[in-house]
C-alpha cells in the first residue's frame, strides 16, 4: 500500500475588504487572497477537500470580488497538471458550501459527496445575510431548481443539466478513512468542517478551511466578518489550536496571502 499523498491545487484569487477578513479590526482596503483545493491520494481512493470558485459565477453574482483564475486554476485544469481527470475523483469533501469552496464540485460527477448534515440543510435554508455565500448551488441541480422555484425564478433555459450528487452526510468529529479526520468547526457556517490528514513522513496537515482564513487571523484570534455565529467561530479557532497542539499538526489556512507562497503546490506533493 502506497503512502498517502496531498496535493494543493491552486484555484486563483479573489478580493475582499480588510474589514471583512479581520472583523471589526481591519485595516480596510482591498485584500487579494488565494483559494485552493486539496487532493488526497489515499489507499481508499482519491479525495478532494473543497473545490474553489467558479469564475463565471463570481463574475455574474459577485464581480466586486475581482476573480483572477487561469484555465490551469480550474478543477479540470489543476487535475490535468498532475495527470488526473475529474472522473477519477471518488470523494468530494466540502468544508462548507460557500461559493469559493464548491465551485468545482460540478465537474466531479463520479464522486460521492461528504459534508456535515447541518451544512446541507443550510444550503436550502440560510439566513438572509448568507445569501451571497451560498449563491453557487451548481453542484446540485435539484437544490438549485428548488431555490429558484422558491424565489419565483423561471427555470434556466436550456435546463441545467448538471447532476445531483450522492451524499454521505456526517456529524461529529470523525476519522472518515485511515488518517483522514474531520473536525467540527462551526460558526463561519452551521456545519463547517476542518480536515486533518496524517502522513507517513511529516507532521499531520490541519486544513482549517474558513474556520480560520490566515495565520494573522489566528495570531490575533480575530474572526472574519462572514459568519453565522461569531462566538462559535471564535470557539472553533480555539479548538483548532488545541487539535494542532495535541497532534503536533501544522495548520494550513484557507485564504492566506502571506502563507500560501510557502505552501508546496501541485505538481509537488506532501507525503
Ligand atoms: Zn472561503
Amino acid at each position: 500500500m502506497s503512502d498517502t499523498k496531498v496535493y494543493l491545487l491552486d484555484g486563483g484569487t479573489l478580493v475582499i475588504d480588510g474589514f471583512h477578513a479581520f472583523w471589526n479590526r481591519g485595516p480596510g482596503g482591498e485584500l487579494r487572497f488565494p483559494c485552493y483545493a486539496v487532493l488526497i491520494e489515499h489507499a481508499d481512493g482519491l479525495y478532494i477537500f473543497d473545490t474553489g470558485y467558479d469564475h463565471a459565477h463570481v463574475m455574474d453574482v459577485l464581480p466586486f470580488e475581482k476573480p483572477l483564475q487561469t484555465p490551469e486554476q480550474t478543477i479540470p485544469g489543476a487535475l490535468a497538471k498532475i495527470g488526473k481527470k475529474p472522473s477519477d475523483i471518488n470523494y468530494v469533501i466540502n468544508s462548507h458550501y460557500h461559493f469559493d469552496h464548491c465551485g468545482g464540485n460540478k465537474y466531479l460527477t463520479e464522486a460521492c459527496t461528504v459534508c456535515h448534515s447541518k451544512e446541507l440543510e443550510a444550503c436550502e435554508c440560510f439566513q438572509p445575510f448568507e445569501a451571497l455565500g451560498y449563491s453557487d448551488l451548481s453542484f446540485d441541480s435539484d437544490l438549485e431548481a428548488k431555490r429558484d422555484a422558491k424565489a419565483g425564478k423561471t427555470p434556466a433555459e436550456p435546463p441545467l443539466d448538471i447532476y445531483t450528487p450522492k451524499y454521505e452526510t456526517v456529524t461529529g468529529d470523525q476519522e472518515i478513512a485511515k488518517g483522514l479526520w474531520l473536525f467540527e468547526t462551526p460558526g463561519h457556517t452551521a456545519g463547517h468542517y476542518s480536515l486533518m490528514v496524517e502522513l507517513a513522513n511529516r507532521r499531520p496537515m490541519l486544513f482549517t478551511a474558513d474556520a480560520c482564513y490566515s495565520q494573522k487571523n489566528m495570531d490575533l484570534m480575530c474572526i472574519s466578518s462572514f459568519h453565522l455565529d461569531p462566538v462559535a467561530s471564535l470557539q472553533s479557532m480555539v479548538k483548532l489550536k488545541e487539535i494542532a497542539e495535541k497532534h503536533d499538526a501544522e495548520m494550513f489556512y484557507s485564504h492566506d496571502p502571506d502563507s500560501f507562497g510557502s505552501y508546496l503546490q501541485a505538481p509537488g506533493f506532501y507525503s
